[in-house]
């Protein structure tokens, strides 16, 4: 049974969200204030984090941003105002989704059912009938059998990508999972080595763009069959 944290303020919101949870076999832990939230969280266990972003002691953002230093659990934000919309999609939060107050809990439960989905454990990219072929052990990446000649940055970007197809990761979350130093690098080097990437893999073949860029989010791979 998958753990959920919610945090939020509002005992009548999440009233309404934990019982939604609970109904479809959810356990759901409620916590009122953002700290109280981190230290739930660091005591493990939670599938997935419901963040509200008005809180009352820190805000969401700022709890969210605590989160993915260390974790790379799914969030959803509760947004009540079209600016904080604007800053949970515009801005590279680390956030997985958002809903808008008000909004139906049966909603709401029903993205975490795909978040959980798209996050479970799933075939590792390269096996079955995907043109890649990560060989982690040599740090090597075939594509349609051709070996890439990558640099350190190109290769684990492209394994990052391939870990969780389709998913969209924002430049800066490939800068914290890739680069050591995230903090002294800029995010448009992302844009260079992906540009660099995308050269090497239209050298191999032509007709196909499996890196797709998400504008104002981030990039994704797609496994094209061989
Ligand atoms: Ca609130």
């Amino acid at each position: 049974m998958p753990s959920i944290l919610l945090i939020e303020d509002e005992a009548a919101i999440a009233d309404a969200v934990g019982y939604a949870l609970e109904t479809e076999g959810f356990e759901c832990r409620w916590c009122q204030l953002g700290r109280e939230g981190l230290d739930a969280l660091a005591g493990g266990g939670y599938a997935l984090v419901i963040l509200d972003v008005g809180l009352p002691d820190i805000s969401g953002f700022e709890v969210c941003k605590t989160i993915r230093r260390s974790s790379e659990v799914p969030i959803i934000f509760l947004t009540a105002r079209a600016e904080e919309v604007d800053r949970v999609v515009g801005l590279e939060i680390g956030g997985d989704d958002y809903v808008s107050k008000p909004f139906s809990p049966r909603e709401l439960v029903a993205r975490v059912k795909v978040i959980l989905r798209r996050v479970a454990p799933r075939e590792p990219a390269g096996s079955g009938d995907s043109a890649f072929d990560i060989d982690v052990a040599k740090a090597q990446i075939r594509y349609h059998g051709q070996l890439l000649e990558l640099t350190q940055y190109e290769y684990l970007i492209l394994k990052l990508l391939l870990q969780q197809p389709q998913r969209v990761f924002s430049r800066a979350q490939i800068m914290d999972r890739v680069w050591q130093a995230p903090e002294t690098s800029l995010e448009r080097v992302v844009d260079t080595h992906i540009k660099s990437l995308r050269a090497k893999l239209r050298a191999v073949n032509n007709d196909m763009e499996p890196i797709k860029t998400h504008r104002g989010l981030g990039y994704s791979i797609r496994l094209a069959p061989s």
